[in-house]
């Protein structure tokens, strides 16, 4: 039991009162070891690179450093966040005005593509926190409409996707220099390639580390199985045999929601449509789809408004559904980066969850068994027939 103002208790971490009632009123008691490591570095104005795998509460770091240190009488943006999806930067905004609560008069909006652009010049006439995506927030700088003046905190969540290569470098470098000299910065991300490294030197001088056991990727409570299908000549063969194999799953299993990863986005709408022709109602969510489309299914899920959603690589960072606890890999995913993304969104700050990856004998096999090793995984083949109880 923390003992209050105690050493494990926020109290401890000086933040100023409305802040500190903002986190008692969402229900956060105690901080996460890298928010009581984060915290109070970044409250002391360093420029920081938080490292801390899924589900241990980054946002809440970045959003308590921006929300402490704001000046409400001025109307000005004086923190600008960045999101590499729509998705995210919705979510940002969700913990900010969460925490926020108790801060009277405070402005904080989203930005992002697909939405009119007429109506973001109005919303920041005051917006004290600006969160988006690079691409809109760009263009409104350029348009004149977001004046970034007073911005003295610039955030990257999800950094590594970011200033991955060929992803947003070339927006995030215009939007660098088009913010004052004098600013602190935070780059926050689960993995911490090479690349990053070496994007970040760019931007930021002398940062001070907060890495959280960065070999450990484990995520305690969550149990990783895997099961070999036959491989067919006809792809399509193969969809078939595992779908099945995923419908044996889902009624097998009690889970209380799942997301399921496909590596292609036609593959994802036609597994739900076939899910939900069989007795299993599915959503689908990919970059296919307009924003209103996929805001709606990021919405369904949280509401719990449908309980399972199907997905692209779009939604494997970063998005938090707290009653998310079974994750299914259709496909076995690209790199073990990708994989860690996408069990992640299963078993949120410690709680319980299940992952199951499909693999085809042979090539995906190897794939998944290189994953494994690379991430020191104790990945655990799925019992034939399933156990009832299993969850
Ligand atoms: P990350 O970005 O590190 O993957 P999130 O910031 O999305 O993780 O947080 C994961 C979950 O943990 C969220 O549901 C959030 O509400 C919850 N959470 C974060 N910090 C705390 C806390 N101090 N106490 C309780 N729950 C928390
Ligand atoms: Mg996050």
């Amino acid at each position: 039991v923390a003992v209050p103002g105690g050493p494990s208790d926020f109290g401890s971490l000086l933040l100023s009162e409305p802040v500190l009632a903002g986190l008692e009123a969402a229900g956060f008691h105690r901080p996460s070891p890298v928010q009581l490591k984060a915290i109070p570095l970044g409250r002391c104005g360093l420029d920081l690179i938080v490292q801390a795998k899924s589900g241990t509460g980054k946002t809440c770091v970045f959003s308590t450093i921006a929300l402490d240190a704001l000046m409400l009488e001025s109307p000005a943006t004086q923190a600008l966040i960045l999101a590499p999806t729509r998705e995210i930067a919705v979510q940002i905004h969700a913990v900010i005005t969460t925490i926020g609560i108790k801060m009277e008069g405070l402005e904080c909006h989203v930005f992002i593509g697909g939405t009119p652009l007429n109506q973001d010049k109005v919303r920041l006439k005051k917006c004290h926190i600006a969160v988006g995506s690079p691409g809109r927030i760009k263009q409104l700088i350029e348009l004149d409409y977001l004046n970034t003046a007073s911005i003295r905190l610039f955030i990257l969540d999800e950094a590594d996707k970011l200033l991955e290569e060929g992803s947003f470098q070339e927006q995030i470098n215009w939007i660098y220099s088009s913010l004052p000299d004098n600013k602190q910065m935070l780059a926050v991300s689960a993995t911490y390639p090479e690349s990053l490294a070496n994007a970040l030197t760019r931007y930021m001088r002398e940062p001070t580390f907060v890495r959280l056991n960065p070999t450990d990727l484990s995520l305690i409570g969550l149990k990783q199985y895997y099961k070999i299908v036959n491989s067919h000549p006809l792809p399509h063969k193969t969809f078939e045999e595992k779908t099945q194999h995923l419908q044996e799953l889902f009624s097998k299993i009690p889970f209380n929601q799942a997301l399921v990863f496909s590596n292609l986005h036609s593959r994802a709408q036609h597994l739900a449509e076939i899910l939900t022709s069989r007795g299993f109602p599915a959503e689908c969510i990919s970059g296919s789809m307009n924003q209103n489309q996929r805001l709606d299914a990021m919405a369904k899920l949280k509401q719990f408004h449908c309980r399972v959603l199907i997905s692209t690589d779009l939604t494997s960072r970063g998005i938090d559904a707290e009653k998310v606890n079974l994750v299914v890999n259709l496909d076995v995913p690209v790199d073990w980066e990708t994989y860690m993304h996408r069990i992640g969104r299963a078993g949120r700050f410690g709680t319980l969850g299940l992952s199951v990856t499909y693999c085809c004998r042979g090539e995906e096999e190897n794939m998944m068994m290189n994953i494994a090793q690379k991430c020191n995984l104790q990945l655990l083949p799925l019992p034939e027939p399933i156990p009832p109880g299993m969850m």
